[in-house]
């Protein structure tokens, strides 16, 4: 399928030169393309949002969804709001069939979360003992897209709190295996103790992160080590304290303190150099399309506007493998009619997406 040729011209993120930009066959150039559509004269041309963290497959009440229309809907969802890439942090549901539809963002999965038994939400997980963790790290690196994801720490009913969930040989054999595969792995954790043994393991990233403390800040800038730190669903913590107040008090309190200092950690994080990352969470209790919101949670957490943009736009890209506005990369864009830079409420009014060279939504 041959698409015509587009033209438009705008202030391109993040270099902040208006260029003119021609997409031909899929692709961006610099060079003009005669006969080319001009479908936008001005404006803020960005290589679209990213959320880092989300699940496609994973609806209302946090259960598995196996309906092609519900899991398409969602990947539009993420798309209307200006998402042309997301990382699918966990997904019971093989939506592989998505990868098809010009219509939808490109998704980079991580397989299905890996847990223990019983210690994370019922039905998601491929939940295994530690002494298979290893072959299904294999296994899902083989399934995923580059990514494999560990649920890190969860609550054990038994200690009444959050726990980790491996031991740490355990999980440093499980990280070795998934680099061989040539994955990169990341691993959901709320609280502290969890992080040592994945940090200290060569773990990618940390999902949440909201235990992170100033030491381990520290281990994670010298290794490079990203945080996806999901703060609209850290927003949940009140809820989920409430939730489990009567039965588990201790995980409440531990929960409210998390949600306490939340922020604090983020913009510990961001100012120790380590890479901060937008994610909504959404799937489950989350609506897809917030990811506006998300960017403007970590600006009012202490990032400086455009290091939030970045975290949820060119610099999610490049960290998942995806290029911007480049001279022959695929041409993927969102045209803003206001700097973002200056007004993160422009994310919520993307005027026009280009997506693998063509016109979408
Ligand atoms: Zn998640």
């Amino acid at each position: 399928m041959t698409s015509p040729a587009l033209h438009l011209a705008g202030v391109v993120l993040p270099e902040g030169e208006h260029r003119d930009v021609w997409v031909r066959d899929g692709r961006f150039t610099f060079q003009p393309v005669p006969g080319a559509e001009t479908i936008s004269r001005d404006g803020w041309l960005i290589p679209g949002l990213v959320d880092a963290h989300c699940h496609v497959g994973i609806g209302a009440g946090g259960a598995s969804v196996d309906d092609r229309e519900v899991t398409r809907q969602q990947a539009l969802d993420e798309r209307d709001a200006g998402v042309l890439a997301l990382r699918d942090c966990g997904s019971p549901v093989d939506t592989r069939y998505l990868d098809d539809d010009p219509e939808l963002p490109r998704i980079v999965r991580a397989g299905r979360h890996i847990a223990a038994p019983r210690r994370y939400i019922p039905g998601l997980a491929v939940e295994v003992d530690p002494a298979d963790l290893v072959a299904e790290v294999r296994a899902q690196a083989r399934r995923g897209d580059g990514w494999v994801k560990l649920v890190g720490d969860w609550i054990d009913r038994g200690v009444g709190d959050l726990a980790p969930e491996w031991p740490a040989d355990v999980v440093a054999a499980a990280i070795v295996a998934a680099h061989e595969e040539g994955a990169r792995v990341t691993a959901h954790t709320f609280g502290t103790d969890a992080l040592p043994g994945l940090l200290r393991a060569g773990i990618d990233c940390i999902e949440h992160g909201s235990g992170l403390t100033e030491d381990l800040i520290g281990l994670m800038a010298s290794n490079g080590t990203a945080v996806v730190p999901t703060l609209v669903n850290v927003e949940n913590f009140p809820g989920f304290a409430a939730a489990g107040e009567a039965r588990f008090p201790a995980y409440a309190s531990t929960m409210r303190r998390l949600y306490a200092s939340s922020g604090a950690v983020v913009r510990a994080a961001f100012e120790a150099g380590v890479p901060v990352f937008a994610g909504t969470d959404a799937g489950g209790g989350i609506e897809h399309g917030r990811i506006a919101d998300e960017i403007r949670a970590l600006r009012d957490a202490g990032l400086p506007a455009e290091a939030a943009l970045a975290a949820g736009s060119w610099a999610a890209r490049a960290w998942l493998g995806l290029a911007c506005i480049e001279e022959g990369a695929a041409a993927d864009l969102v045209v803003y009619d206001a700097d973002p830079r200056r007004d993160l409420d422009t994310l919520q009014r993307p005027r026009l997406r280009v997506l693998r060279g063509r016109v979408v939504g």
